[in-house]
């Protein structure tokens, strides 16, 4: 099987997200954790989906590590590209959207990308160019108090337009609801008139797929996972994509833990929900600074549970808290530290004989699976919009739910391991 769509994610939440829409419509799909290696074989898929860690990095690095993803992409075979970052549009001015967007559009001697973000089922639209998270702009939403990328600003055309000296436009909401031909006809004149990126409006599933249809031919889409849903039907129309349903995952049994890292409101509900009914335990980063193996506590404790019903591992905490806990050890070390704990315990769990783990949160998730070494996922069923099973590419498989932390649920953790039953 040719590969038909080769695509680089800013972070390993948003990679599972897109690979979980891909699947969702038919594409065989993989995730490969990191630039993958130059010796790596292409494992059978129709998509593969390179997650990177370069949301928040400076946009230099962001820019080389896009570039040598897609430099793998294209030695693939890729047909198509697509840039996935956050339907939020997290960024700065300093990037990273526009940077990379503009170094792939470069590296690939195209003119001209689309920009949309919106994921309607997660309530993220985008109307005038604005986005919006549920019934706020994005700039009266909590991403303006966002710790890394605060999004104040909710015009995306303005957003964009001060991470690249390429112009922005904006196809509206007018124009999208009329349908694929004229959305390309909207963005064929905004081609003409010399912009690089457009806008594009959508507040429905049906604006995606209109709009992945009017952008079958172009080398390169950047957005959110929704503006995906379009393309499977694209590669199915001309015969490229014979597959309905994606091959599944391999059943894998075996002691089921969840990891919570993110403080995210979902993530803080799923995690009292679960505590009522799992046994858990709590991650308190003043004493973890206090520890020479700041895993070891956690990791005693669960040698002795895991195996029976899921258990819970959490540092999760609400925002009072959190802001105490910065204000002792400062915000990066709190966070390092944190992260730092969750990969040890989690490769510690997995050598204790765990195989089936729940992550809650971007960075989170980023460090359990480098840390567990793992190259690539394989992804499975849908556990919440957004969030699938995965299984890791290897003789024997862990399954892993990669959760962004204000994705899912309130009884998230305990819906995934009912999945698996
Ligand atoms: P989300 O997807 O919700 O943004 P992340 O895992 O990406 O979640 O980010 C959460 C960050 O907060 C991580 O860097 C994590 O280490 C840190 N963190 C987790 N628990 C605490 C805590 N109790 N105090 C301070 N920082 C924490």
């Amino acid at each position: 099987m040719p590969l038909l769509l080769g695509c680089i994610a800013d972070d390993f939440t948003g990679a599972t997200d897109l690979a979980n829409t891909l699947t969702r419509q038919g594409m065989g799909t993989v995730v490969l954790l990191g630039v993958p290696r130059d010796e790596l074989e292409l494992p059978d898929a129709d998509a593969v989906v390179v997650a990177l860690k370069s949301r928040s990095i400076p946009s230099r690095e962001a820019v080389r590590m896009s570039l040598a993803a897609l430099a793998w992409l294209e030695r693939a075979g890729a047909r198509q590209f697509y840039f996935k970052y956050c339907s939020t549009f997290d960024s700065t001015d300093a990037g990273n959207i526009g940077p990379v967007a503009d170094a792939l559009l470069e590296a690939l001697r195209e003119p001209f990308a689309v920009a949309c973000p919106a994921f309607p089922t997660n309530k993220r639209t985008v109307y005038q160019g604005h986005l919006f998270v549920g019934d706020d702009l994005l700039g009266e939403s909590g991403m303006r108090d966002h710790p890394i990328t605060p999004m104040t600003d909710s015009s995306l055309v303005r957003v964009l337009q001060r991470q690249t000296p390429g112009r922005v436009g904006l196809v509206p909401y007018v124009t999208v609801d009329r349908g694929a031909d004229a959305i390309d006809t909207a963005v064929c004149a905004l081609q003409a008139q010399g912009y690089r990126y457009a806008i594009v409006d959508a507040l429905s599933d049906e604006h995606l797929f209109d709009i992945g249809a009017a952008c079958a031919y172009m080398k390169l889409l950047t957005g959110g996972s929704g503006l995906a849903l379009g393309l499977p039907r694209n590669f199915r129309r001309a015969g490229l994509l014979e597959r309905r349903v994606s091959d599944g995952v391999p059943r894998v049994d075996g002691a089921s833990v969840v990891l919570a890292g993110s403080c995210s409101p979902a993530t803080l509900r799923q995690v009292a929900h679960a505590r009522s009914r799992w046994q858990s335990f709590e991650l308190d980063p003043r004493a973890l600074a206090e520890s020479t193996d700041p895993a070891a506590q956690a990791a005693q404790w669960a040698a002795g549970r895991a195996g029976g019903e899921p258990i819970l591992i959490y540092s999760t905490a609400d925002p009072g808290a959190v802001a105490g806990i910065q204000a002792t050890l400062g915000k990066v070390r709190a966070s390092d530290l944190v992260e730092r704990t969750m990969a040890e315990l989690a490769k510690r769990l997995v050598a204790s004989g765990v195989t089936r783990m729940v992550v809650a949160g971007g960075e989170t998730s980023g460090a359990v699976v480098s840390a567990l070494g793992i190259e690539g996922l394989r992804i499975g069923s849908e556990i919440d919009p957004g969030v699938p099973w995965t299984a890791s590419l290897s003789d024997a498989p862990i399954a892993l739910a990669l959760k962004s932390g204000n994705f899912g649920s309130d009884d998230f953790f305990v819906k995934a391991f009912e999945c698996l039953k």
